[in-house]
């Protein structure tokens, strides 16, 4: 893809908020659309142009970027909200958003039988990769998409990695995460087994970061504070990658494992676990503070056999 391109920008949060940004500063024009007004606000003071509505902003489009919570968001917009109707012909749709593997797959083939092109590209890196423009992209769809789509991924990340067809990207988007928060699990009770055996967290990250135990739940995320001076612990766990967005995408792994008969076993406790500490301690926390709910259940005594 050469030149200047016109994007539709669907979802101006978190996420989508600073990636509408970047395109925008690499000279793209960018008509964006959000169900709240400051936040369609917020992008028109950072170059976007304000749509009317979703079908709106998609309706000159080379390209439609949705960046949203859920399948249901994205399956809404593109069949019931009529934005595959409103597009033009060979329209390409990269959706952004982490959502179901199975929605992925219908939301392509919604899009492919409207005459439209798609791409999943999910992404890593949280707000702090949108806004600096660094995140890592998984995409799920043809070949030609993932090329046409590369230079405008190439803006908004530092990587973009063609996983295969249709619902690759959220594949190994939620396999990746559920490696992430098994490892955080397992990362924070060897820290707390450490703290009851007496054993400094120092000693126990010094030996552990060099040795087998090594992992980025350990070394760049540390879920206790001190080893690692900008992981969350060190600012009260404020995120990050928060705790309910682990717990969603350790959910839909979960559903992907039950719905294909795959017994991952760690991958169901930790969605359980997250599921529980995102309703509770972890509403607005990083993922790593997990490591809390552990040493506060040791202290009840709850970690007899
Ligand atoms: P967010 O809630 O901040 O943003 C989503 C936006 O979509 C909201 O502003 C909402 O108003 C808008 N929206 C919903 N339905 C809409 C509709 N029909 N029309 C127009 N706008 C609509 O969420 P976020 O943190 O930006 O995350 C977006 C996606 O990225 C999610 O799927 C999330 O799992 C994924 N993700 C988030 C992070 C992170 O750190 N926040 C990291 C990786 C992936």
């Amino acid at each position: 893809m050469n030149g200047t391109r016109t994007i539709g920008f669907i979802g101006l949060g978190h996420m989508g908020g600073p990636m509408a940004a970047n395109l925008v500063k690499a000279g793209h024009q960018v008509l964006g659309y959000d169900l709240m007004p400051e936040l369609l606000d917020q992008a028109v003071g950072n170059g976007v142009t304000a749509a009317g509505s979703a079908a709106q902003a998609v309706a000159t489009a080379d390209v439609v970027i949705t960046m949203l919570p859920a399948g249901r968001h994205v399956l809404g917009l593109y069949r019931d909200e009529g934005l595959l109707a409103a597009a033009r012909p060979g329209t390409l749709f990269v959706d952004c958003s982490t959502i179901d593997v199975a929605d992925a797959r219908a939301a392509h083939e919604a899009a492919v039988a409207a005459g439209m092109r798609a791409l999943d590209a999910p992404v890593s890196g949280g707000v702090v990769g949108a806004e600096a423009g660094t995140l890592t992209f998984m995409a799920g769809g043809g070949g030609t998409e993932f090329d046409e789509a590369d230079a405008l991924l190439a803006v908004m990340g530092k990587k973009a990695v063609h996983c295969g067809g249709p619902g690759a990207g959220q594949a190994a988007k939620i396999c990746n995460n559920m490696i992430l928060g098994i490892s955080m699990i397992a990362v924070s009770e060897a820290f707390v087994l450490g703290e009851s055996l007496g054993l400094s967290h120092q000693a126990l990250f010094d030996v552990a970061s060099t040795a087998s135990g090594q992992c980025w739940a350990l070394t760049v995320n540390c879920p206790v504070p001190g080893p690692v001076p900008a992981s969350p612990a060190n600012r009260d766990y404020r995120p990050g990658f928060a705790a309910p967005l682990m717990a969603k995408d350790l959910g839909l792994a979960a559903s992907a494992a039950r719905a294909g008969g795959v017994p991952t076993e760690l991958g169901l406790k930790a969605a359980e676990l997250y599921a529980a500490y995102a309703e509770a301690d972890g509403t607005d926390q990083d993922f790593s503070g997990i490591v809390t709910t552990m040493r506060q259940r040791t202290a009840e005594g709850g970690g007899e056999a």
